[in-house]
């Protein structure tokens, strides 16, 4: 069925298509004498001849990225299942918006009184999340939202200065998102892991051990947390660490398990990230530009970043006399592109409409986990919300893991889902498939799936061999982790 030599041949021969002296544009010719750059440009900033550029045609670099592009998967095309990622789909509407010219073509140092709309634009948007999260402010300026914990983990730290306190420990659910406990290390906390009780939810006794020992400046935990469960006992924890003066830092990843359903505020959050490319809509991009507002109480507020957005009479302006602020996070206002496209999507759902989104995403996820739960293992089987987190135990038997799984469903034409995570189920295959899918791609999934399940079984070969149809077969995945080749070099550099 395969032939990786031959296929690498291949791909050498349609990826390299430079050619010396092929141009793909061409000016007109001069009507101007040619200035002498020598005499117009300082010398530090004149440049030599670049070489070793690929040399190509419009053809051939029109063909070369449409086929590159055909060669990728997105949301566009299918289920994208990567659970705790929330690859929902990216409504067009929202990118008519963000391209209007009186937003996409501002620029950030315009005087605030030719920028009102712009700024009522983002006073809007921190008003709707104040609205679904029950917090007293947000910020909108962090790119992301591990950006977000850094952000919130900042302002706990300096609250905990403002009282003269020095606290080092950050506590962590063994269930975390490993951005968590990197952002605690990043804003100069020690972390303390917290084991998880038998129903994969936050063991409040270990909790309340480590208050004891008055050194705990937080607990950072998800909720609803990474295996979909919801944390029962959320409101009791938050009570215990206000009590002992410490904060609670939700991780807003999972939002829209429970969005226009219940509010974090309400349960004692202190901070609060929201992805808005998980919850709201906005693309997730190739690392690109993103966006993780961080919502906090009114405890946290003097600490927000500056500049905020502020009303004065019926206008708007940039306030930055704020005494407390751990300052700025991020140039300018954050990427204002992401806050219209949030802006968007939350006004043209409306509170109804981002209440059945989240019924929608439980509803999908749970029809997964039903469908598929007499061919796939849960370590945890209690109720889950909108990802359910399987393991390949029963196909481990004959050998297949987890990792096989996720290549044999590029041959049926899905992404995996995500692999190993959360660290506490051996083998994971965590799987979110969000509101955004209808019961025919669910329904597609779930034979996909299950026609593993039985290869696993009758022809595990089959699946430790897979995928077939891709134009890249699989990978030393160690070699590609150790040893990443990053970018475009030059045949024979
Ligand atoms: C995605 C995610 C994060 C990190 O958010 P980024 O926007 O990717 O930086 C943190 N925690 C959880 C649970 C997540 O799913």
């Amino acid at each position: 069925m395969s032939d990786t030599r031959t296929l690498r041949d291949r791909e050498g021969l349609i990826f390299e298509r430079s050619s010396a002296g092929r141009v793909g544009y061409q000016l007109p010719p001069l009507e101007v004498p040619q200035a002498d750059p020598a005499a117009t440009v300082p010398a530090g900033l004149l440049r030599g001849e670049i070489d070793g550029l690929p040399e190509v045609s419009e053809v051939d670099v029109m063909r070369h990225f449409t086929r590159l592009s055909k060669w990728n998967y997105s949301v566009d095309e299918g289920l994208y299942p990567l659970g705790s990622c929330t690859m929902k789909y990216n409504p067009r509407i929202n990118e008519e918006v963000a391209r209007l010219a009186g937003l996409a073509q501002l620029h950030p140092l315009q005087p605030e009184d030719q920028v009102q709309g712009a700024l009522a634009l983002m006073w809007q948007l921190e008003q709707a999340l104040i609205a679904v999260t029950g917090m007293a402010r947000v910020t909108l300026q962090p790119a992301a939202g591990a950006h977000g914990e850094l952000t919130g983990m900042l302002m706990i730290r300096k609250a905990l200065l403002a009282r003269g306190e020095r606290r080092r420990k950050v506590l962590i659910p063994d269930s975390a998102h490993g951005t968590n406990p990197a952002s605690a290390v990043f804003a100069g906390f020690e972390t303390v892991e917290i084991g998880s009780t038998p129903q994969g939810t936050l063991d409040l006794a270990a909790v309340a051990r480590h208050l004891d020992g008055g050194d705990v400046a937080a607990l950072m935990v998800t909720v609803p947390n990474t295996l979909g469960v919801f944390e029962p006992e959320i409101v009791k924890a938050a009570a215990m660490l206000h009590e002992k003066g410490a904060f609670l830092y939700m991780d807003g990843a999972n939002l829209n398990a429970f969005v226009g359903i219940a509010l974090p505020g309400k349960m004692g959050a202190d901070a609060l990230h929201i992805n808005l490319h998980k919850t709201f809509s906005t693309p997730h991009g190739g690392g690109g530009p993103g966006a993780g507002p961080v919502a906090v109480s009114q405890t946290l507020a003097p600490y927000l970043p500056v500049p905020m957005v502020e009303r004065v009479g019926e206008g708007y302006t940039l306030a930055y006399d704020r005494p407390g602020t751990i300052g700025k996070v991020r140039g300018f206002y954050g990427n204002f592109g992401m806050l219209v496209r949030a802006l968007a999507y939350i006004r043209s759902l409306g509170r109804d409409g981002l209440k059945s989104m989240a019924e929608g995403a439980v509803l999908n996820a749970n029809y997964l986990r039903k469908r598929l739960a007499a061919d796939y293992h849960l370590q945890y089987d209690g109720p889950s919300l909108h990802e359910v987190v399987f393991d390949d135990s029963i196909q481990t038997a004959a050998g297949v893991k987890n990792i096989d799984i996720a290549k044999r469903l590029l041959d049926y034409g899905f992404h995996p889902p995500t692999m190993s995570f959360p660290l506490i189920v051996h083998g994971a295959l965590m799987i979110e498939p969000t509101e955004s899918e209808g019961i025919d791609e669910l329904d597609a999934f779930v034979a996909a799936m299950k026609a593993i399940a039985r290869e696993a079984r009758e022809t595990p070969d089959l699946v430790r061999g897979a995928p077939y149809s891709t134009p890249v077969q699989r990978l030393d995945e160690v070699r590609a982790a150790r040893q990443p080749v990053l970018r475009w070099r030059r045949p024979g550099d």
